[in-house]
């Protein structure tokens, strides 16, 4: 598929969970909704805000363009930029120091990575790059060769191994590289919402091809979005989100190697290099998009058997996860929040509480109870 054709699949996409958020709404409203489409990341995210003063609209969201552009050079995995810069510097076994905002995202991933158990990891960089999945278009290329995996899994890159020195940033291990893909999306949804709200705009929402950050309402109703439906067209659910909440998915839908009628997800498992097969769509309802973001692709990674826990030690309440037979499991927390589209809710959907919930709100530099086990403690900037 050529990078227009791509683009403009995503377009459809953006379009169509546009339709499903606000379907209940149009008509007379819209003529007090201000949109705009940014793009970040190779993905559009569109920006509704409602209620206020077109010029004012028009203002916070060129700012947020502006930001998002900064974002997409700084934190670009595979392009020029601050972030290629430092995976250079770490290569060469040095140091480099980067700009404030980028220094806190990486701190905010060291956490997020450690309370996941490193399912979450954004120093596998060299393993998505093995994938084929640095470019902008799915890749159409062979699976990467045994041996180079395994010499992946040997250098064993992690988080961990980054050290941070004010804004200087190094690695003790030269085979880290940073690829933010697991969460920019959310980070930068969360930067673009708190700007909004400190510039006064009360109601809006970003929606990032149905990974979603909400400030307010949208009149009188909630912003109502949807989760897509894994395997066929359409959703499986609806929720309406409360001020200040985000609804992050995960799924090997959208980004994906597709090899002799094999699709590898974009999601890999760090502890055994392959892409995720067993967990097909991994959503998560949360009021921090970062976590949320993170929390989405670890879930993917621990699989049937892990997510719970890994949600736990996470501090992720609201999840629905969809394996590839199609079963769906819900947290009881997220159960709650889901509304059926179309008159359906997903057909068997098995509701699972979480073993230990902590604190609602639980800072990301919550302390897993394996980390405890092991008489380690997630570091805390
Ligand atoms: P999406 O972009 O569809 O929302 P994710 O949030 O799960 O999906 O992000 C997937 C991206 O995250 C991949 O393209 C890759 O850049 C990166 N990635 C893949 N596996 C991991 C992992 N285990 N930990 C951290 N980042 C990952
Ligand atoms: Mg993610």
């Amino acid at each position: 598929m050529s990078a227009t054709a791509f683009l403009r699949s995503r377009l459809v996409v953006a379009g169509l969970i546009a339709l499903l958020l606000f379907g209940l709404e149009r008509g007379n409203r819209a003529d007090r909704e201000f949109r705009e489409t940014l793009y970040v990341f190779g993905t559009l995210v569109e920006v509704v805000i409602y209620d206020e003063a077109p010029a004012k609209a028009r203002a916070a969201t060129a700012a947020l363009g502006q930001a998002f552009q900064r974002y997409h050079s700084d934190w670009h995995a595979w392009q020029p930029g601050e972030l290629e810069n430092l995976n250079a510097a770490i290569a060469a076994g040095t140091s480099y120091t980067v700009d404030p905002t980028l220094a806190a995202v990486l701190r905010q991933g060291s956490q997020l990575s450690c309370a996941s158990g490193g399912l979450f990891d954004p120093a596998i960089g060299g393993l998505v790059g093995l994938w084929g999945f640095h470019a902008d278009t799915p890749p159409q290329g062979a699976r990467p060769a045994a041996a180079d995996v395994d010499a992946f899994l040997a250098a064993h890159p992690g988080m961990s191994d980054l050290r941070f020195d004010g804004n200087r940033i190094s690695s003790v291990n030269p085979a880290v590289q940073l690829d933010l893909g697991g969460f920019a999306k959310g980070v930068a949804l969360d930067l673009a919402a708190r700007d909004l709200a400190a510039r006064g705009i009360h109601n809006a929402v970003l929606n990032a091809g149905g990974d979603v950050n909400v400030i307010g309402g949208h009149g009188a109703r909630p912003w109502r979005v949807a989760i897509r439906d894994p395997f066929v067209w359409g959703a499986v659910a609806a929720i309406s989100l409360r001020s200040g909440e985000v609804l992050y998915t995960s799924g090997n839908y959208e980004r994906y190697l597709d090899h002799g009628g094999v699709r590898f997800s974009h999601i890999l498992d760090p502890r055994t290099g392959l892409p995720v097969r067993e967990i097909v769509s991994v959503s998560v309802l949360d009021t921090n998009g970062a976590r949320a973001d993170a929390a989405a692709t670890a879930l993917s990674v621990a699989g049937r058997d892990g997510w719970v826990d890994t949600a736990r030690d996470m501090g992720v309440e609201a999840v629905l996860l969809i394996d590839a037979a199609g079963r769906s499991y819900a947290t009881p927390a997220m159960a709650a929040r889901l509304e059926p589209v179309a008159g359906v809710l997903p057909e068997g959907l098995q509701v699972i509480a979480l073993p230990q919930i902590p604190v609602s709100g639980a800072p990301v530099s919550y302390q897993s109870a394996r980390d405890q086990s092991q008489g380690q403690r997630c570091p805390v900037f």
